[in-house]
């Protein structure tokens, strides 16, 4: 049985804050510099300067090694202001919304990062890649996979790179998980389980909107767990899905979102997830095993910024905590210097959402098993 405690977002983000401040820096991997990138910088510009943008991203840059701010877009002038006090950009680095389309005339600026509620995501990043830059957008990608689509064509038409906010790509727990996946020692894994949620409060954040949201704690925090299950399931993607919404407590509050989702995914070749997210109570784990098992691993907390714990049947995982968003921003600044792929690009956000819109059309009917499309 779970015990519940309610857990605000502000609390939630707090926790993370402290988590990030303790985490540690850059693997080394990714310090060391190669001839290609060294002594380069690319100019980095925030769409949307909220909470992520302002407490996690920014001051992730003084730790990546090829980044700098460069500008900001945002439809706050005042806000705007302060960016460029704080982080000394030249005037005429500030644009808003409407007149984004004119960082096309900013050599200064190579990236820009989309850091907007999910509904916006699409015209904005679409924009920035017309505009002749490469871009970062956070998760989850679009509010359905027609945006994704337009997403994905207008940067290779552009000829830019596409990266999707996937911070826990880099993380080492999560990369263990992939690792213990992949050896035959170990895995591969069977059966999967994961939650991801916290107490969302009243109000009307954009997050309660359906059309700015996509929909509720699926989307914002159950991609999560989509996305380690599909690691644990050796980074192939769930072929179908049944899924059911739960009752609402607070129906008041969720008029136009989920409050809490369960789902069940199956992989190809017979492994099976069950995830849960929700807005009223509180979970952050992963627990993946083997066929008979006796092979297992389990984070927790799992999701979060910082301090996340591990332990598989061998024993504690002996796996530091990173700055993740360091780490996902330096590698992408890497990617574009070095002229690689991302390895969490649009493709990657796109099947998310799929997963998503298969799970959603589930649960509306009534738990029906629905197979989730390919790309
Ligand atoms: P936020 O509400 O704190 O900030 C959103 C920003 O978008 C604000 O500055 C707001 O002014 C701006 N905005 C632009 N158009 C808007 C519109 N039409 N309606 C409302 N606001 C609009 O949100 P946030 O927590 O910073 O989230 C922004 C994005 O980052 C979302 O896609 C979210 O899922 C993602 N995010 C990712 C992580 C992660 O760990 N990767 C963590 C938090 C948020």
């Amino acid at each position: 049985m779970k015990t519940f405690t309610p857990l605000t977002r502000r609390r939630f983000i707090g926790q993370l804050s402290i988590a990030t401040a303790a985490a540690l820096s850059l693997p080394r991997s990714l310090r060391a510099a190669t001839s290609a990138t060294s002594g380069k910088k690319l100019g980095i510009a925030f769409a949307g300067l909220g909470g992520y943008a302002t407490h996690q991203l920014a001051p992730a840059i003084a730790e990546t090694e090829h980044l700098r701010i460069a500008g900001v877009i945002t439809g706050t002038a005042s806000k705007g202001e302060q960016w460029r006090r704080k982080y000394d950009l030249p005037a005429g680095s500030v644009y808003s919304y409407e007149t984004l389309d004119r960082v096309a005339d900013n050599p200064e600026i190579d990236i820009v990062y989309v850091v907007t509620p999910p509904g916006t995501h699409r015209d904005l990043v679409v924009r920035a890649a017309k505009a002749g830059k490469h871009v970062i957008c956070e998760k989850p990608m679009a509010t359905n996979v027609a945006d994704c689509d337009a997403m994905i064509a207008a940067c290779r038409e552009a000829g830019k790179q596409l990266g999707i906010g996937y911070r826990l790509h880099y993380e080492p727990h999560h990369q263990m998980l992939d690792r213990l996946a992949a050896d035959p020692q170990f895995g591969p894994f069977r059966k999967m389980q994961g939650g991801f949620g916290f107490r969302m409060p009243g109000g009307r954040p954009w997050r309660l909107n359906k059309q700015l949201a996509g929909g509720g704690p699926l989307p914002d925090v159950g991609i999560y767990v989509i996305q380690a299950a599909r690691r644990g399931a050796g980074g192939v993607w769930p072929v179908a899905v049944t899924a059911k919404e739960h009752p609402k407590t607070r129906p008041e509050v969720f008029t136009e979102v989920e409050e809490t989702i369960t789902w069940t995914m199956e992989f190809p070749g017979g492994a099976t997830a069950e995830g849960w997210s929700s807005y009223n109570d509180q979970r952050n784990d992963f627990r993946a095993e083997n066929a008979d098992g006796r092979n297992w691993l389990e984070i927790g907390p799992a999701y979060t910024y910082g301090g996340l714990e591990g332990r598989t049947s061998r024993g504690a995982m002996d796996v530091r905590n990173i700055n993740q968003q360091a780490a996902q921003l330096e590698d992408f600044a890497r990617c574009v210097l070095e002229n690689r792929e991302t390895p969490v690009g649009g493709e990657m956000g796109r099947r998310d959402i799929a997963v998503i819109e298969a799970i959603y059309a589930s649960a509306a009917a009534g738990g029906k098993r629905v197979e989730v499309p390919g790309l």
